[in-house]
């Protein structure tokens, strides 16, 4: 039905129960196949589709999210922004730090090195998913320093309109990574100087700062019984202020993607 084309509502109604339950809180079959497509639902919110077919059409999501027409036109308006920033002047004011016309900046851990004309490079493999949020962090006209309060993704500013696209893109597939992997979370904290915390509702709770003002919170509950395992990711509340959530979406999508790649090298998984 779908080969390699980005996902169509049709054809996505045409897989689901067409009972118009209103489960997915919506009023019918169709509203839910366009919602998902739109990014605003998750295949997740309809309890019909059964685990291989939600995997099938994720796939055939994703080819549709890589294929944003517009991203080139994005980076190129970006690196002018970029241009036109004294970078000199905010690097206290994001957590960066700045010597000999570069500004640095952390990541996971790892730091990104920017020079006035927005080329990005760094002691890691530089992947697109970093530069883009990296620079819209760098040009964000509003900051907010870390408030130590978390919040959810749908409470964070716009965050209702992405919280579909963010549960069936982040949260889902990182926790079945997570219940395939236990110990892949623990090598999390490890690689990317993550810190374990306490005090949360969860078996493992972890901290990670994707960038220096935009710390989030990975929470890890194992299943039990009849409960499935549940995974959750919060913000700190700053986070809305610091970034718009479009890039707070993308720099998530980007880091899970990178996990599935660090469990298929440790752990085989496929
Ligand atoms: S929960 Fe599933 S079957 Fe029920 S209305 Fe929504 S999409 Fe249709």
């Amino acid at each position: 039905m779908m080969h390699g084309k980005a996902l169509t509502p049709l054809e996505l109604y045409k897989v689901l129960e067409k009972s118009n339950c209103q489960r997915c809180m919506l009023p019918s079959c169709l509203a839910f196949a366009a919602a998902v497509v739109a990014g605003q639902k998750s295949l997740d919110d309809c309890p019909f589709l059964s685990e291989e077919v939600k995997d099938t059409l994720s796939v055939t999501l994703q080819k549709r999210s890589l294929a944003e027409p517009r991203q080139a036109e994005f980076m190129e308006k970006l690196l002018q922004e970029v241009k036109q920033i004294d970078l000199a002047a905010v690097a206290s004011r994001i957590g960066a730090t700045y010597g000999n016309g570069v500004l640095s900046v952390r990541s996971m851990g790892k730091e990104f090195h920017v020079n006035s004309q927005g080329q990005v490079r760094s002691e890691c493999h530089i992947i697109p998913w970093v530069q883009a949020p990296l620079l819209s962090y760098i040009c964000y006209p509003t900051h907010q320093a870390i408030t130590g309060r978390w919040i959810s993704f749908r409470e964070l500013k716009g965050g209702i309109d992405w919280q579909g696209l963010f549960a069936s893109r982040c949260e889902t597939p990182l926790r079945k990574l997570a219940d395939a992997q236990p110990e892949l979370l623990g090598d999390i904290v490890d690689l990317f100087q993550g810190k374990e915390v306490e005090g949360f509702d969860a078996d493992i709770a972890l901290v990670l700062h994707p960038l220096p003002h935009l710390p989030i919170l990975i929470c890890y509950q194992v299943a039990d019984g009849d409960l499935q395992s549940k995974l959750t990711i919060l913000f700190d509340e700053c986070c809305g202020t610091n970034l718009h959530i479009k890039s707070i979406y993308t720099l998530c999508a980007g880091l899970i993607k990178m996990f599935e790649q660090i469990a298929r090298n440790h752990f085989g998984n496929n």
